[in-house]
């Protein structure tokens, strides 16, 4: 993988590109979105779907259901029913009834906020122990449910990171998390995170980025025409 004079390199790169897609998009301030138990729901049906089936999904299973016993209780079929619009949902439905009758066995009550009180990594490994959990989920959940130090590779910061610079070429989603976590300094992981997808959103596009219109130019091994990693 990376030899420790191209980590640096990449380590190089963080601050100048930070700077210029803050100037961009503004300050990012964390602010809580979800409550962590409906974080971590909302990221298993958000799995090979659209953010637009995942919202119409968890607002099913909201308004079909008062509180988180009352989904783990469901007849299974029911629930597959309701967060049909999320896809898989034959998957998905067993997965979340599992996962919440596993923090109820192991915590007592259909809540994790005891994550906040856990070592960061100890609280990453428990996350990936839950079916269908895997690093992106669970830095998902630690990062906007708790504003913990763990930064989420999605399909945008995987492309972008790779293109920029930050990331080898190849290098798997999975592999990417503890690659950006060295990267950026912890207390901005949420800010640049945002920043990123934002930019992978509105500029530096899958299929044709606009590089034309990029202020990161300077610091992108792929508009340098570079074979990295
Ligand atoms: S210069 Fe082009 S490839 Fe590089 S980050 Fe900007 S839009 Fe993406």
């Amino acid at each position: 993988m990376d030899n420790i004079d191209r980590f640096e390199e990449r380590k190089a790169k963080y601050t100048p590109v930070a700077l210029a897609l803050r100037e961009l998009y503004g300050d990012i301030n964390w602010s809580r979105g979800l409550p962590p138990l409906d974080e971590l729901v909302d990221c298993i049906l958000s799995q090979s779907t659209t953010d637009i089936n995942r919202d119409r999904a968890f607002e099913a299973l909201k308004s079909r259901y008062p509180t988180w016993d009352a989904v783990r209780d469901a007849p299974l079929q029911e629930l597959i029913e309701v967060i049909r619009p999320a896809g898989l949902a034959n998957q998905k439905a067993p997965r979340i009834q599992e996962v919440l009758c596993r923090i109820e066995a192991e915590h007592g009550a259909l809540n994790i906020d005891f994550l906040n009180e856990m070592p960061i990594d100890e609280a990453k490994r428990w996350l990936t122990t839950l079916n269908g959990v895997g690093p992106k989920t669970a830095a998902i959940v630690l990062c906007f449910a708790f504003n913990r130090p763990a930064f989420p590779v999605d399909t945008h910061i995987h492309r972008v990171g790779q293109r920029i610079g930050f990331l080898p070429l190849g290098v798997s989603a999975d592999k990417a998390h503890p690659l950006m976590e060295a990267i950026v300094p912890p207390a901005d992981y949420y800010a640049f995170h945002i920043h990123l997808i934002t930019h992978g959103r509105k500029i530096c596009q899958a299929r044709a980025p606009k590089c034309e219109r990029c202020p990161l130019t300077d610091y992108c091994d792929y508009y340098k025409g570079y074979k990295t990693g």
